[in-house]
């Protein structure tokens, strides 16, 4: 998506450690005229795939995923890190090690929001090494539901996770797909 790529360039910036910090258009300010052309363009590249639900993890992938869910007309679950009050009843749980922090938590869902067969998009913001996404497709797979596809708004392909989900035969679509960045630097792979 050119108008990502261009977000990016303009307002990205390339932190220590291959972090990439879009605070100004998705992870602290939403861009909300932008975040509706992020649902526009998730919701064109899966119009032809059965999707009944969208499944995000909190809190960076909700905007990106409910305004996907309100372009395709289909509800919006969020995979909680933290097991709350708002989790009542049997859940399904996955570990995750998170690369921003460095740090394991567990994603946990109520047993209600998943059904078996559902088809199930998964949206998150950035797949680097795919341990988020990963957790959501477990619980997925726990819930006996099917995975639809994966859609981010950034993967970062030179940390794998992405190519690993596609080796499974997942669908993954990136809105911006950046194959390597530096201090000076983002080159985006090609659409092919
Ligand atoms: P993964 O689990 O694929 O390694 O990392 C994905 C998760 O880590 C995302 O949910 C996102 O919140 C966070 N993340 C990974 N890389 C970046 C990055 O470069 N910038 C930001 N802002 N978040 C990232």
């Amino acid at each position: 998506m050119r108008k990502m790529e261009e977000k990016i360039l303009n307002e990205g910036k390339v932190l220590p450690g291959g972090i990439l910090k879009v605070g100004s258009f998705l992870n602290q300010q939403i861009d909300t005229e932008f975040l509706k052309e992020m649902g526009k363009e998730i919701a064109r590249l899966y119009e032809n795939e059965e999707v009944d639900k969208i499944l995000t993890i909190e809190a960076s992938g909700i905007p990106v995923a409910v305004a996907a869910g309100m372009e395709m007309g289909v509800p919006v679950v969020f995979a909680k890190k933290h097991l709350t009050s708002n989790v009542d009843g049997a859940f399904y749980s996955a570990d995750v090690h998170s690369f921003t922090r460095d740090e394991d938590y567990s994603v946990v869902v109520s047993i209600d929001f998943l059904l078996p067969g559902e088809k199930i998009l998964l949206v998150d913001d950035f797949l680097a090494n795919g341990q988020a996404l990963n957790g959501l497709l477990s619980l997925v797979k726990q819930a006996g539901a099917e995975p639809a596809g994966v859609a981010v708004a950034i993967e970062k392909c030179f940390q794998g996770g992405g190519d690993e989900i596609r080796a499974r035969g997942i669908r993954v679509e990136a809105l911006g797909a950046i194959e390597s960045m530096s201090d000076n630097e983002i080159v985006f792979r090609s659409e092919i």
